[in-house]
């Protein structure tokens, strides 16, 4: 089976040249394991800092290995009971065409209802991403202003439509005329800007919140960032889920300089990492499950065909036109 390999540590955006495919051979499963072939992967922005040297939340990529990642594959060969061929399973051993669990990293999924693919975004890690960011992080409020940067991605677009399910005035930021006209007509954000068309955020977002802003969900950090603290309304929280804007950049950038009007406002800022929040997976699926076969929840695939082509799906995450969740189809 092939899979991808990190061949050099990027510098800068990523490039292909970072990235190579392998062949390896498949051995036979031995007893209590079973083989999966990955017909979906997911590529995500966290995956930028695996691929440096240096110490975070998840470990470093080693080089001239496969990397990891959400994944979504059919049992092929089985000797594990719990575990048929056919089986549908989601695991984190993406970036690969075959792998091997012996269970405790695959769990069973009902794709009859729901596409498999679902379960790597609006369903997935994504999905819970916004969900947690939202509720148990942001405390969202019937009626909160909230302003989402990123808004047309795959954490971005749900978070506009939980924040719209719940009576809240929605604000997004996106980077194309396209995901800004899907913004406004399929996830019914209340108010859009595309900040390539914008000189100044902050001035941008006093312009489209005149009530201020009662909570803010940070997918790209720098100038939204600071843009957003300078239209906080008193004691409103800012959800730190990720900074995409700085993922790529060699040195730190200089972090906002109104820092100071989170003690003048009193603003709550905190950050989170979906994964210690599982104990909440069971009541955010059901709800999701509930919203997504009514019809309350609308989300965008952007699907790269072909093992060989991830690395560039990966990639296009940091320029580009891609809308909603990122994914490799295999086969
Ligand atoms: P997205 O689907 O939102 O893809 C990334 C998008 O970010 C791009 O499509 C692009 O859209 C935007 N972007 C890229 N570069 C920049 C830039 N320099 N400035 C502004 N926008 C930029 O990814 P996800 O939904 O998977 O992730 C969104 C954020 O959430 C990321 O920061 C990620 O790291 C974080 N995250 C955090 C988790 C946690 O547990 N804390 C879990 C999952 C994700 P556009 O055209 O609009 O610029």
């Amino acid at each position: 089976g092939r899979e991808v390999h990190l061949k050099s540590r990027p510098d800068g955006i990523p490039t292909a040249d970072n990235f190579a495919v392998h062949e390896t051979e498949i051995p036979e499963p031995v007893h209590g394991r079973f083989l999966v072939r990955n017909e979906w992967i997911s590529v995500d922005p966290y995956m930028r800092g695996r691929m440096r040297d240096t110490e975070s939340y998840v470990p470093s990529f080693e080089l001239n290995k496969p990397m990891e990642g959400g994944c979504v594959g059919r049992v092929v060969q089985s000797l594990n009971p719990d575990f048929v061929e056919g089986d549908c399973v989601l695991g984190n051993q993406g970036w690969r065409e075959y792998w091997f669990s012996d269970g405790t990293d695959a769990t069973k999924i009902d794709a009859d209802k729901i596409s498999p693919q679902a379960y790597l975004g609006v369903l997935g890690m994504t999905g819970m991403t916004a969900w947690v960011g939202l509720n148990t992080i942001g405390n969202l409020q019937p009626g909160d202003h909230v302003f989402v940067s990123a808004a047309s991605g795959a954490v971005g677009s749900i978070v506009c439509q939980i924040a719209r399910h719940k009576g809240c005035r929605v604000v997004g930021s996106a980077g194309s005329a396209k995901k800004i006209e899907w913004l406004k007509n399929t996830a019914g954000v209340d108010a859009v800007f595309n900040y390539h068309d914008v000189d100044d955020v902050s001035e941008k977002l006093g312009e489209l919140c005149p009530d201020g802003i009662d909570l803010y969900f940070d997918n790209v950090g720098g100038d939204h960032l600071e843009g957003a603290i300078d239209n906080m309304n008193d004691f409103g929280r800012i959800v730190c889920c990720g900074m995409i804007s700085t993922y790529n950049d060699a040195e730190p950038k200089p972090g906002p300089s109104n820092l100071f009007k989170i003690i003048a406002k009193r603003i709550r800022m905190q950050g989170f990492i979906v994964r210690d929040h599982m104990d909440q997976q069971p009541e955010f699926t059901k709800q999701m499950s509930d919203w997504i076969q009514s019809g309350e929840i609308h989300w965008e695939e952007t699907v790269t065909e072909g093992l060989e082509n991830a690395p560039q799906a990966f990639i296009n995450l940091f320029h580009g036109d891609k809308m909603g969740k990122a994914l490799v189809k295999l086969h």
